[in-house]
């Protein structure tokens, strides 16, 4: 069982480089001076992770990143027993002592719960794990297994103070799969401009953060995935130098029974996967960890809420594709994006803001 897990997970690994290699190196020519590269791919927080770096110190830099992404999984992950989200989720009541990067991280992720009344919720573990979604025991729970568990799923049952961190009570899990991501990739950022380098395309399983121009001089050219087919087919194409540009979409970890698709995004209130009519939000803003949990906040308030939300942030911009296949941009991103798929409808002059 666990070599074909690891035979399947090989495949879909090598399936995602070739298929990126496609979209980000057929985006960029080599100016063919004698700058240096560095690259690296591999599966760190549960997903692929893929960087590239030109510059003289690109290849320390490549190598302290995957470092650093390793170190926050080792802190942050809820399925490594020895982290400090599981020393805090397996003793209940008990405040835990914690470094200050899952301080800063439990302490964004609180923030952004209480900025979107709850739909982001980093309490949301326990029903992570009834639904069990992206591993071999996933299928569709009860209504009262959900009821039963949603009394967990509340942020105020996390406290935070100096160095430490609790959850409440015995029933409660913090998760932050949809916020750690994002801090990994800002970290990512603070690693290659300490070492000088002048370009760089992170991609931490969505999470895409770019540092400067492209090693020709232009914009990173960064294909968003078409949400229907899976990873290496892009419907659009965004110009970018210092943004990051993170998705969340139902398509990254799901299942199908019965007709219906399920996937990892989560409505707090109602503990089923957010069903709001979107295939996927993009984020494109400066701060990854703002972007990652934006994109989720957006996706599970929906079109009109999310942009809206999206609207009122400064210089935070969005994009939403909804079941239709219709494309709805936020107003800065007018003229940015450049739409590839033809089966993808721009639906513009709209006005979300009142
Ligand atoms: P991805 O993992 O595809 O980048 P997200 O950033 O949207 O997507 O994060 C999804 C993950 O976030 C889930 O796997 C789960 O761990 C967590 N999560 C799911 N729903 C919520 C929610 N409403 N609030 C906070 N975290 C969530
Ligand atoms: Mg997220």
């Amino acid at each position: 069982m666990i070599d074909l897990l690891k035979a399947k997970k090989l495949i879909f690994l090598l399936v995602i480089v070739i298929s990126s290699f496609l979209i980000i190196t057929g985006c960029g020519r080599d100016s063919g001076a004698d700058i240096q590269s560095a690259e690296d791919n591999s599966f760190i927080m549960n997903t692929l992770v893929q960087m590239r770096a030109h510059g003289e110190n690109a290849e320390i830099a490549v190598e302290e990143s995957m470092d650093r992404i390793r170190e926050i999984e080792y802190l942050m992950s809820r399925t490594l027993e020895a982290s400090e989200v599981s020393q805090i989720n397996d003793n209940p009541g008990e405040f835990i002592e914690i470094s200050e990067e899952t301080q800063k991280v439990i302490a964004e992720s609180l923030y952004f719960a209480e900025l979107s009344s709850g739909k982001f919720d980093p309490s949301i573990g326990p029903i992570v794990d009834l639904w069990g979604i992206g591993t071999e025991e996933a299928r569709v729970p009860s209504q009262a297994e959900i009821e039963e568990v949603l009394e967990f799923v509340d942020y105020n049952n996390l406290e935070i103070e100096d160095n430490r961190a609790r959850v409440t009570k015995e029933g409660v899990k913090i998760d932050l799969g949809g916020i750690a991501k994002g801090y990994a990739a800002d970290e990512v950022r603070e690693i290659v401009k300490k070492h000088d380098v002048p370009s760089a395309f992170i991609n931490i399983g969505g999470n895409v953060l770019v540092v400067g121009n492209n090693v020709d001089g232009s914009k990173w050219r960064i294909g968003i995935q078409d949400p229907r087919r899976g990873r290496g087919n892009v419907m659009a194409i965004v110009e970018s130098k210092d943004q990051t540009i993170v998705t969340s979409g139902d398509y990254e970890r799901y299942f199908e029974e019965d007709g219906e698709h399920y996937h990892h995004i989560f409505d707090p209130e109602s503990g089923y996967p957010a069903r709001t009519g979107l295939l996927s939000v993009t984020i494109i803003t400066d701060l990854s960890l703002d972007a990652d949990a934006l994109s989720t906040i957006a996706y599970v308030k929906g079109l009109e809420a999310g942009m809206k939300f999206v609207e009122d942030i400064a210089d935070v911009d969005a994009m939403f594709i909804t079941e239709e296949l219709d494309v709805h941009l936020s107003s800065g991103l007018t003229g940015i994006v450049e739409i590839t798929g033809p089966d993808f409808n721009l639906i513009e002059g709209e006005n979300f803001a009142d």
